[in-house]
């Protein structure tokens, strides 16, 4: 009979083993323990317990109800409870926890004040913290080296460092976990010059050698600190150590050389590591997108995919932006299907991330959708489409929504203001502007910065208030930048007030001299004005300084690939055809009567040439790769990082006519559908 007993009793502890694995399993383990009277055996339950109260998918509240069922639970079995709560979301239960321990009579050992120590560490509770160290003087554990350990940890993230030092200074007990401790801790609060201090003092010691938590705890101060040569040091260091396999640490490293800038470097260990996690793809993945290269960052990621690494919130976010950035729709309502699919946690963050790639993409009316959805809106997602709309004109549904905003109860912050007032802008909505305005100032109390006083400027340029511009930028009470009097530089250069626009054009170039866009601006006047030299002058000026003109570049999505196009760019694998196309092109545009407008090209070269060179900017290219490689009479979308130029815009038209297809291109502004020969942005933009 107690033979039979054992070898159950036996079985049970191996099944339970393994069997404990998720909350279902383990409703039928406590089942089976019930019912073979086996509830008795701490040693069978403890494993039931183990699991609910410490696994990532275990059940507080659950593994409370069982101890509460166990006759005479032994050390472990408390431990484990008090363990559990230390770890959870309230620490605090794990000093009550204690408390009740001691009530029932029970001796705490060299395991339970470690575990309610982390719990007075999470709390920030050196006071606490300070009476279970007495305790442990009294019971005569501190000669313990994971006691001892606990309480340089506990006070360390206290930012109690006196006391931590009190303790781990000669102490000829201290081991590398005590050297992580005081580490660790001043990492935490932002000491990293005391933590390095320590470090080199932990180099200099004999009979200690840094592990993979010391060197995270380093390369992530590194990170913080924007210190990527002291990083790189950390990273080979690593490697001699034999450390550098280790996946967290391969992780820290990669994020370290994401946050400070150095991608070929993150690239480099990307493609080492043998070991990768959703972190390690998430950390590149944005690091790529965050330094502008999106369309990289999207092939990561469908790299990723094929290795079937499930992405989580934060990844998902990241490319959602990736694809806003380069319009690649379709990327972007897949991964809308991948959420839906595999029951990703919707949270705001997700759901305005795909608010805003809609809008940017060019589907307003999705954004919309998904807007309309939103159980819990935060002022991030009411900005995000408050200014998507703006993006595309609708300037009277943005104040609509700006309303409801104000209705539902939400704060409108500088942001919303950004959007409402550019969505005035662009709708040319001049009293409405100046009413929010003043509003935004006197209501909310919101300090204008300078994108606010650009919205202004900008629409009172569009609505041909050039006077009024000038005179309300005179009258800022904050420096205006470059950016103010360029705006109001082009205005002035579209209505033809030449003599206005020179001297502006001299001033802007006067507050930055080293933007080329400024430079371009004032050139393109004299050009307009057909004064070739003094256009070269200036050209000459730039070339003197070493400024080189921003790229402009477009992209395309067709079948869910970008393509990427720079002015004059060959380096597509179809640019034979596409330069045909862009002839092809041309002659029509030509036959409808469209004349190049060549003022905008600032160059010392003659009239055919500079036409010519007008003929390759990028969204030309983007445009006729699109009416190659898409169905006839569909939809074409671009995506533009510059404002698009005069000559492009009225091209657009006439293609749109032409060619008899609708083409949406966003640029650096705003949306413009270009529909059977006309803008949706009425020339304003
Ligand atoms: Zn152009
Ligand atoms: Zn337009």
């Amino acid at each position: 009979m107690i033979s039979h007993s054992k070898c159950i009793k036996n079985l049970s502890t191996e099944w339970l083993k393994n069997h404990c694995t998720t909350i279902k399993k383990s409703k039928q383990a406590h089942a089976f323990l019930l019912r073979n009277c086996l509830f008795d055996h701490n040693h069978a339950v403890s494993k039931l317990v183990s699991f609910l109260a410490i696994s990532k998918s275990g059940d507080l509240v659950y593994a409370r109800k069982i101890f509460s069922q166990i006759d005479r639970p032994d050390m472990f079995i408390w431990n484990t409870m008090i363990r559990g709560y230390a770890k959870g979301g309230n620490p605090s239960e794990a000093v009550s926890f204690y408390h009740i321990m001691i009530a029932s009579g029970v001796v705490p050992d060299n395991f339970t004040f470690p575990f309610v120590l982390t719990a007075c560490g999470r709390l920030r509770a050196p006071d606490m913290g300070r009476r279970f160290h007495a305790e442990i003087l009294k019971v005569g554990l501190e000669p313990d080296v994971f006691v001892l350990n606990s309480l340089i940890q506990m006070y360390a993230n206290c930012g109690s460092f006196d006391a931590a030092l009190k303790l781990f200074d000669g102490n000829p007990l201290r081991d590398v976990v005590s050297w992580n401790a005081m580490i660790g801790g001043y990492v935490h609060v932002g000491f990293y010059q005391e933590a390095f201090d320590q470090f080199e003092e932990m180099t200099r010691t004999i009979d200690v050698r840094p592990d993979t938590v010391t060197m995270v705890s380093l390369v992530s101060a590194c990170t913080q600190l924007g210190d990527l040569d002291r990083g790189r040091l950390l990273h080979s260091y690593s490697k001699e150590l034999g450390l550098a396999m280790d996946l967290q640490l391969g992780n820290a490293v990669l994020d370290m050389y994401c946050k400070c800038g150095d991608l070929a470097s993150a690239q480099q260990l990307f493609d080492e590591m043998r070991q990768r996690d959703v972190l390690t793809w998430t950390s590149l993945i944005s690091g790529l997108a965050s330094s502008g290269c999106f369309q990289e960052s999207l092939v990561l990621f469908r790299q990723m995919q094929w290795e079937k690494i499930r992405p989580d919130e934060v990844t998902l976010v990241c490319v959602l932006s990736a694809c806003a950035q380069t319009g690649a729709l379709d990327q972007g309502k897949y991964i809308h299907l991948l959420i839906e699919r595999c029951g990703i946690n919707e949270d705001v963050m997700l759901e305005t991330a795909l608010v805003d790639m809609y809008a940017k993409c060019g589907r307003i009316d999705f954004a919309l959708q998904v807007f309309d959805k939103m159980r819990v809106r935060n002022v991030f997602a009411w900005n995000a489409m408050i200014g998507g709309l703006a993006m595309h004109g609708h300037g009277q549904h943005a104040m609509a929504l700006f309303e409801q905003m104000k209705h539902d109860g939400m704060m409108p912050d500088d942001v919303t203001f950004i959007g409402v007032l550019s969505a005035c802008s662009h709708a040319g909505l001049v009293d409405e502007g100046l009413k929010f305005f003043s509003e935004m100032k006197e209501l909310y109390q919101i300090q204008p910065r300078m994108e606010h006083y650009g919205c202004m400027v900008d629409l009172l340029c569009r609505a041909r208030l050039v006077d009024h511009a000038l005179a309300f930028i005179e009258n800022m009470p904050i420096r205006p930048n470059s950016i103010l009097w360029a705006t109001l530089l082009g205005a002035c250069r579209n209505h033809g007030d030449f003599a206005l626009a020179e001297k502006i054009g001299k001033r802007v170039i006067e507050l930055e001299p080293d933007a080329c866009g400024r430079y371009v601006l004032l050139s393109n006047v004299y050009a307009g004005a057909n004064q070739w030299d003094d256009a070269l002058k200036i050209r000459n000026q730039m070339k003197s300084k070493g400024i080189e003109k921003t790229a402009g570049f477009s992209w395309i999505e067709v079948n869910g690939m970008v393509h990427q196009f720079v002015a004059g760019d060959r380096s597509h694998f179809q640019t034979e055809q596409i330069y045909m196309m862009v002839e092809e092109m041309c002659r029509r545009v030509k036959l409808d009567g469209h004349v190049s407008s060549t003022t905008e090209v600032l160059l010392d070269i003659n009239e055919e040439e500079k036409e010519h060179s007008l003929y390759f900017h990028s969204e030309k290219l983007a445009i006729a790769f699109g009416l190659m490689n898409t169905a006839p009479g569909s939809l074409i979308r671009i995506v533009k990082n510059l404002r698009v130029c005069n000559d492009c815009h009225s091209f657009l038209k006439v293609v749109s006519k032409v060619f008899d297809r609708e083409v949406v291109a966003r640029d650096r502004s705003r949306f413009h559908h270009f529909r059977e020969g006309s803008c949706s942005c009425m020339d304003f933009w």
